[in-house]
Protein backbone atom coordinates (compact mmCIF):
# COMPACT_ATOMS: atom_id res chain seq x y z
CA UNK A 1 0.00 0.00 0.00
CA UNK A 2 1.28 3.48 -1.18
CA UNK A 3 1.25 5.49 2.57
CA UNK A 4 0.39 8.14 2.80
CA UNK A 5 -1.45 8.36 -0.74
CA UNK A 6 -3.50 5.65 0.07
CA UNK A 7 -4.45 4.86 3.91
CA UNK A 8 -5.74 1.99 5.05
CA UNK A 9 -9.23 2.04 6.42
CA UNK A 10 -9.59 1.38 9.77
CA UNK A 11 -12.23 -0.10 12.66
CA UNK A 12 -14.84 1.74 13.79
CA UNK A 13 -13.12 1.50 17.07
CA UNK A 14 -9.80 2.47 16.48
CA UNK A 15 -8.62 4.44 19.17
CA UNK A 16 -5.87 6.83 17.96
CA UNK A 17 -5.18 10.72 18.89
CA UNK A 18 -6.62 11.93 21.76
CA UNK A 19 -8.98 15.24 21.80
CA UNK A 20 -9.71 17.19 24.85
CA UNK A 21 -13.52 18.61 24.20
CA UNK A 22 -14.97 21.92 24.67
CA UNK A 23 -18.89 22.16 25.38
CA UNK A 24 -21.51 23.92 23.27
CA UNK A 25 -20.39 27.36 24.07
CA UNK A 26 -16.58 26.83 23.53
CA UNK A 27 -15.17 26.16 27.09
CA UNK A 28 -13.03 23.61 28.10
CA UNK A 29 -14.71 20.99 29.51
CA UNK A 30 -11.26 19.51 31.36
CA UNK A 31 -11.34 20.38 34.94
CA UNK A 32 -8.22 18.67 36.32
CA UNK A 33 -9.36 16.43 38.61
CA UNK A 34 -6.68 14.37 37.71
CA UNK A 35 -8.62 10.74 37.38
CA UNK A 36 -7.43 9.96 33.90
CA UNK A 37 -3.39 10.60 34.86
CA UNK A 38 -4.58 8.07 37.53
CA UNK A 39 -6.28 5.57 35.33
CA UNK A 40 -3.43 5.61 32.97
CA UNK A 41 -1.53 2.26 32.88
CA UNK A 42 1.63 4.02 31.47
CA UNK A 43 1.54 6.72 33.40
CA UNK A 44 1.68 9.00 30.26
CA UNK A 45 -0.35 12.14 31.25
CA UNK A 46 0.65 15.01 33.66
CA UNK A 47 -1.51 17.95 34.15
CA UNK A 48 -0.97 21.31 36.36
CA UNK A 49 -4.37 22.74 37.56
CA UNK A 50 -5.38 26.30 38.02
CA UNK A 51 -7.88 28.46 39.31
CA UNK A 52 -10.30 29.79 36.67
CA UNK A 53 -10.25 33.84 37.35
CA UNK A 54 -13.57 36.11 37.12
CA UNK A 55 -14.01 37.24 33.48
CA UNK A 56 -12.63 33.43 32.39
CA UNK A 57 -16.23 31.36 32.38
CA UNK A 58 -16.07 31.37 28.48
CA UNK A 59 -12.94 29.56 28.19
CA UNK A 60 -13.38 26.77 31.04
CA UNK A 61 -16.74 25.17 32.11
CA UNK A 62 -15.38 24.84 35.70
CA UNK A 63 -13.61 26.43 38.31
CA UNK A 64 -10.50 24.30 38.07
CA UNK A 65 -8.97 23.63 34.64
CA UNK A 66 -6.03 22.13 33.26
CA UNK A 67 -3.34 24.82 32.83
CA UNK A 68 -1.24 22.50 31.49
CA UNK A 69 -2.00 18.95 29.79
CA UNK A 70 0.28 16.61 28.35
CA UNK A 71 0.06 13.11 26.95
CA UNK A 72 3.45 11.37 26.05
CA UNK A 73 2.98 9.43 23.17
CA UNK A 74 5.67 7.31 23.38
CA UNK A 75 4.27 5.78 27.07
CA UNK A 76 0.57 6.00 25.34
CA UNK A 77 -0.53 1.84 24.42
CA UNK A 78 -4.07 3.87 23.09
CA UNK A 79 -6.30 1.70 26.08
CA UNK A 80 -8.76 4.00 26.32
CA UNK A 81 -8.27 4.06 29.88
CA UNK A 82 -8.66 7.69 30.18
CA UNK A 83 -11.66 8.13 28.14
CA UNK A 84 -13.45 5.49 30.67
CA UNK A 85 -12.31 7.79 33.71
CA UNK A 86 -13.61 11.00 32.87
CA UNK A 87 -16.00 12.19 34.84
CA UNK A 88 -15.99 15.21 32.39
CA UNK A 89 -16.97 13.87 29.05
CA UNK A 90 -13.57 15.58 28.56
CA UNK A 91 -11.18 13.23 26.94
CA UNK A 92 -11.46 11.16 24.14
CA UNK A 93 -9.84 9.01 22.03
CA UNK A 94 -10.53 9.56 18.03
CA UNK A 95 -9.94 7.91 14.81
CA UNK A 96 -6.91 9.95 13.75
CA UNK A 97 -3.36 8.96 13.67
CA UNK A 98 -0.78 9.84 15.42
CA UNK A 99 1.88 11.72 13.01
CA UNK A 100 5.47 10.57 13.20
CA UNK A 101 8.53 12.32 13.52
CA UNK A 102 11.63 12.14 14.49
CA UNK A 103 12.52 13.85 17.82
CA UNK A 104 11.07 11.94 21.14
CA UNK A 105 10.41 15.33 22.50
CA UNK A 106 7.68 15.51 19.90
CA UNK A 107 5.40 13.45 21.04
CA UNK A 108 4.74 15.31 24.36
CA UNK A 109 1.60 16.34 23.10
CA UNK A 110 0.28 19.45 25.20
CA UNK A 111 -2.89 21.07 24.89
CA UNK A 112 -2.02 22.81 21.86
CA UNK A 113 -1.94 19.41 19.92
CA UNK A 114 -4.30 17.86 22.64
CA UNK A 115 -7.73 20.34 22.67
CA UNK A 116 -9.99 20.64 19.75
CA UNK A 117 -10.47 24.04 18.14
CA UNK A 118 -13.59 25.84 18.65
CA UNK A 119 -14.50 26.54 15.20
CA UNK A 120 -13.27 22.80 14.04
CA UNK A 121 -14.71 20.04 16.59
CA UNK A 122 -13.95 16.87 16.59
CA UNK A 123 -17.12 14.36 16.01
CA UNK A 124 -16.17 11.57 18.90
CA UNK A 125 -19.47 9.79 18.52
CA UNK A 126 -18.19 7.48 15.53
CA UNK A 127 -16.98 5.34 18.30
CA UNK A 128 -19.69 5.10 20.51
CA UNK A 129 -22.31 2.41 20.87
CA UNK A 130 -26.22 3.52 20.34
CA UNK A 131 -26.22 2.69 23.96
CA UNK A 132 -23.34 4.88 25.21
CA UNK A 133 -25.04 7.71 23.10
CA UNK A 134 -28.20 7.16 24.81
CA UNK A 135 -26.96 7.01 27.84
CA UNK A 136 -25.18 10.49 27.38
CA UNK A 137 -27.84 12.50 25.97
CA UNK A 138 -29.55 11.87 29.49
CA UNK A 139 -29.02 15.40 30.86
CA UNK A 140 -30.75 15.01 34.18
CA UNK A 141 -27.26 12.77 34.85
CA UNK A 142 -24.59 14.35 37.12
CA UNK A 143 -22.06 12.66 34.91
CA UNK A 144 -23.54 14.28 31.47
CA UNK A 145 -23.61 17.84 33.48
S1 LIG B 1 -5.06 5.75 26.19
FE1 LIG B 1 -4.40 4.54 28.00
S2 LIG B 1 -2.18 4.68 27.97
FE2 LIG B 1 -2.93 6.31 26.61
S3 LIG B 1 -3.07 8.12 27.89
FE3 LIG B 1 -5.09 7.13 27.95
S4 LIG B 1 -5.04 5.77 29.74
FE4 LIG B 1 -2.91 6.35 29.26
S1 LIG C 1 -9.59 14.89 31.13
FE1 LIG C 1 -11.29 14.34 32.48
S2 LIG C 1 -10.40 12.90 33.96
FE2 LIG C 1 -8.70 13.99 32.99
S3 LIG C 1 -8.29 15.70 34.33
FE3 LIG C 1 -9.69 16.42 32.74
S4 LIG C 1 -11.72 16.18 33.65
FE4 LIG C 1 -10.33 14.95 34.88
Amino acid sequence: MRYPEKQREISQVWRGHHVLKRDDKGAERCTACGLCAVACPAEAITMVAAERKKGEENLYREEKYAATYEINMLRCIFCGLCEEACPKEAIFLTDRLVSTDYGRNEFIFGKDKLVEKVDERIDVTVRQTEQVLAFKQQKKLSHNK
